[in-house]
């Protein structure tokens, strides 16, 4: 699943399509837009012109010139792609087609189908995230040990559990934060309300390293992900933990462990990240 890395990778490549106007919008499938009925909001996207493409948290927001607001979440399997690949428009996984003024096509294709498009009018962005309790961008200048406290505050579940929910920081999923509790030596399943300010200080710090190692790798392909150019990411090759059962620590030698938490699939150092 795309988290902050991969959609900012995937935004990189995009922000060279300020200035295009969208020709002909092309939406195969109705999940993508629903409760709006795809030709709907495919014949309110022709002739808007692109002014930037941004990201927030895990949502890229295509910001047009007429104050408008496409924001896209990937979810599990989305992909954008630019230009597009030979094949797309025959590809079944392909579930909309942009043509833009300059006769290039921009694919979004997704295999499990459980990624959105929802257009915005304008002003209405930051009522959009704010009723989704979206937290603070991890990389900015915000997001301080102070706030990650106050966000982590009084909350009982386990502090793995409190990144996923994207309050307290937004764009971290399962690889990330494994990755950053590690960076952190903070055990996943600790109440996220009793991490002390030396510790909330270390997972901040971890956080965006995880994060920055993550976009400076093109993020992490496992199975879907790709960058919009088609391109691989290489963030795989730089795990300390996530999906390393059995491997050996690389600070002290401890065969990395997995739990559950949340639901997900979990994976830490016992000897580094104690429980306790
Ligand atoms: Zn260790």
């Amino acid at each position: 699943m795309p988290e902050l890395p991969e959609v900012e990778t995937i935004r990189s490549k995009l922000a060279g399509l300020a200035g295009r106007s969208l020709e002909r919008v092309e939406i195969r499938d109705p999940r993508l837009t629903r409760p709006e009925p795809p030709d709907a909001v495919a014949a309110a996207l022709e002739g808007e012109r692109v002014a930037d493409v941004r990201r927030r948290g895990k949502y890229l927001v295509v910001v047009f010139e007429s104050g408008r607001h496409l924001l896209v979440h990937l979810r599990m399997t989305g992909t954008i792609l630019h230009p597009a690949p030979a094949g797309a428009e025959d590809d079944v996984h392909t579930r909309a087609i942009v043509r833009l003024d300059n006769g290039s096509d921009v694919v979004y294709r997704d295999v499990r189908r459980f990624g959105t498009w929802e257009l915005l009018e304008p002003g209405e962005l930051e009522e959009y995230f704010a009723a989704r309790r979206l937290g603070l961008e991890p990389l900015g200048r915000a997001f301080t040990t102070a706030r990650l406290a106050a966000s982590l505050a009084g909350r009982r579940i386990p502090v793995k559990g409190a990144l996923l929910d994207q309050r307290a920081a937004a764009g971290v999923g399962n690889i990330y934060a494994d990755e950053a509790l590690w960076y952190a030596r903070v055990h996943p399943l600790r109440p996220a309300g009793e991490l002390g300010e030396p510790e909330v200080e270390a997972l901040r710090a971890g956080i965006r390293k995880a994060l920055r190692l993550g976009i400076r790798r093109q993020g992490a392909s496992l199975r879907d992900y790709r960058g919009a150019d088609g391109g691989r990411g290489r963030m795989q090759e730089e795990f300390r933990v996530y999906g390393r059962g059995g491997e050996p620590c690389e600070r002290c030698g401890t065969p990395i462990a997995k739990t559950r938490v949340a639901g997900r699939g979990t994976w830490y150092c016992p000897v580094c990240q104690r429980r306790a």
